[in-house]
């Protein structure tokens, strides 16, 4: 979560804000992002930077594997993450998304 208000701070620098008022990221269902938490350490390390106050918007992606068996693509179960093809139930597939851990965008402000 540093990096995402490392990576918010200094797009928004960049762009001449004075003020983050709100950053979608977008995690993947293994991420292991619990939007609530997130949040508590987002308000956390933001304290007395310009992004004191922005709302945090998640974007949960679904886990999806391509089965090397059959080659089909299918969302899987996360909770737990079970790694087998709907299709075909043959458990020797791989991961495609579900692990991402990306800030998609952020909206800033210019205080008057
Ligand atoms: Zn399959």
């Amino acid at each position: 979560m540093e990096d995402v208000l490392e990576i918010s701070v200094n797009h928004a620098k960049a762009n001449g804000a004075e003020r983050i008022r709100k950053i979608t990221i977008c995690a993947g269902a293994l991420s292991n992002i619990i939007p609530k938490w997130a949040t508590l350490f987002f308000r956390m390390v933001g304290k007395d930077t310009i992004a004191e106050g922005a709302v945090l918007d998640f974007i949960t992606l679904p886990a999806e594997v391509v089965c090397r068996d059959c080659g089909k693509r299918s969302e899987i179960e996360v909770n737990p993450p079970v790694f087998r093809c709907a299709h075909c139930g043959s458990g020797n597939v791989g991961l495609v998304s579900g692990r991402e851990f990306r800030v998609v965008s952020i909206e800033i402000g210019i205080d008057r």
